[in-house]
């Protein structure tokens, strides 16, 4: 399928080609041609997956076909709601980027920082606002955003919205929209609150779904090094070593976990930054941009922190420690092999840690073949828990990376 069988305008088709995509992903297959026909949705689909393109494309399509002002002044006329400040970011360059080449503008407002540059182009004028809840309330408040003429309200990230405590403003939110308008919301999961928050504010809404997930996970290239927990720092940097780690996301458990890790790294000389719930907004988006921009190599985060970073291109991703909860695997390693792209996981399995390990693969319903032959293997017993895990669990894998052929080292015993 190509993107010109959406019924998409050449103005938008040419800035998607300029963005390099050929295709449409499977959620704006199906997501593009129900906005366009103006009907509420429910799209069921995380970062990753395409899904910002899938609501952007379309609004920028209807709102371009459509009068620009209100009495004779730019109206504002979509809004886009999100919990974080990384993601309203990325969600402004993603408007840009499809956007090139008509006439509407957006502007991008979260709270952290002075709200001088954000007012002023609000006064400026914007048809479409992309806004974190806290911000667009104090704003609104101050009576710089008036939202009686949003025609397209879309909440994304619904489900994490509701997890970082932002129900009671995003329902104050709706409380301002028009009755009349076109819904969107997006979720990675469907709890019951967020079956509820959808049931009040769609109307029959379409509902479409991915499980990206467990597709991607086939496309990226994954392994697990059987390693003692005091032996980890020592195989991060041991791997690090290998330039073919362009880039590398580490995922620790804890906060300390993750300041822990990044303190060594740096010790070793190794260009690296944590990220997570306890650094600013401000020291957070720094850490971003430093990592985008690879003069960072190594972001070491923990899951609530890295959820929904969008890194393009992103080479590594490191499981320093195994998530208890097997779909948060899936969700880590999905940061790596985006939109096609080849990717690589790697992750640290310590004793401990067996038990997650058989979890996650009975999840991807596969087994992670086992690198054996590096300078830290774990000493006892066997790698692999037996029970409940495919036969194909015993594949061994040596040497994936050609800088770890070394001889005269330990294997992983069994
Ligand atoms: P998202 O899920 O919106 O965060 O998008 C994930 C990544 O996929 C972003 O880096 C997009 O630039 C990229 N992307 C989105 N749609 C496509 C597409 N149709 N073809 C190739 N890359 C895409």
């Amino acid at each position: 399928m190509l993107f010109k069988e959406l019924n998409i305008i050449d103005p938008i088709l040419e800035a998607l080609t300029k963005e390099g995509y050929t295709e449409p992903t499977p959620i704006q297959e199906q997501a593009i041609p129900v906005i366009l026909d103006k009907r509420d949705l429910i799209g069921l689909a995380q970062t990753g997956t395409g899904k910002t393109a899938a609501f952007a494309v379309p609004i920028l399509q209807i709102l371009d076909a459509g009068p620009k002002n209100v009495q004779g002044k730019r109206a504002l006329k979509a809004l886009i709601l999100t919990p974080t400040r990384e993601l309203a970011i990325q969600i402004g360059e993603s408007f840009t980027a499809y956007g090139r080449n008509l006439g509407l503008r957006h502007t991008v407002i979260f709270g952290g920082v002075s709200q001088v540059s954000q007012t002023d182009s609000l006064k400026a004028g914007v048809d479409i606002l992309i806004a974190t809840p806290g911000r667009l309330l104090d704003l609104m408040n101050q009576k710089y955003i008036n939202l009686r003429h949003i025609k397209m309200f879309v909440l994304d990230e619904a489900d994490r919205m509701l997890d970082m405590g932002f129900s009671h403003d995003v329902k104050k939110v709706v409380a301002h929209l028009p009755e009349r308008r076109q819904t969107i919301l997006f979720s990675a999961t469907m709890p019951r609150e967020i079956a509820k928050l959808a049931g009040d504010i769609l109307e029959n809404p379409v509902r479409v779904a991915v499980t990206p997930t467990l597709s991607t996970v086939d496309a990226i290239e994954q392994t697990v090094y059987f390693v003692g927990k005091k032996d980890k720092k020592q195989l991060l940097i041991h791997l690090l070593k290998n330039r073919a780690v362009v880039s590398a996301l580490v995922f620790t458990r804890t906060k300390h976990g993750a300041d822990k890790v990044t303190r060594n790294l740096i010790r070793a000389g190794v260009q690296a930054e944590a990220i997570h719930g306890n650094k600013s907004q401000t020291a957070r988006q720094r850490a971003l941009t430093k990592f985008k921009n690879r003069e960072t190599r190594v972001l070491v985060a923990t899951d609530i922190a890295a959820r929904g970073i969008d890194i393009e291109e992103l080479s590594h991703v490191i499981n320093y420690d195994l998530p208890n909860v097997p779909e948060t695997y899936v969700h880590r390693i999905g940061r790596t092999g985006r939109a096609g792209l080849a990717g690589v996981a790697l992750s640290f399995c310590d004793q401990e840690e067996k038990a997650y390990l058989k979890d996650i693969q009975k999840l991807i319903a596969k087994p992670i073949p086992v690198i054996e032959d590096h300078p830290y293997p774990l000493s006892e017993d066997s790698p692999m828990p037996s029970k409940d895990i495919p036969p194909q669990a015993a594949v061994r894998q040596t040497g994936k990376i050609g800088y770890f052929r070394r001889s005269g080292k330990k294997k992983c015993g069994k």
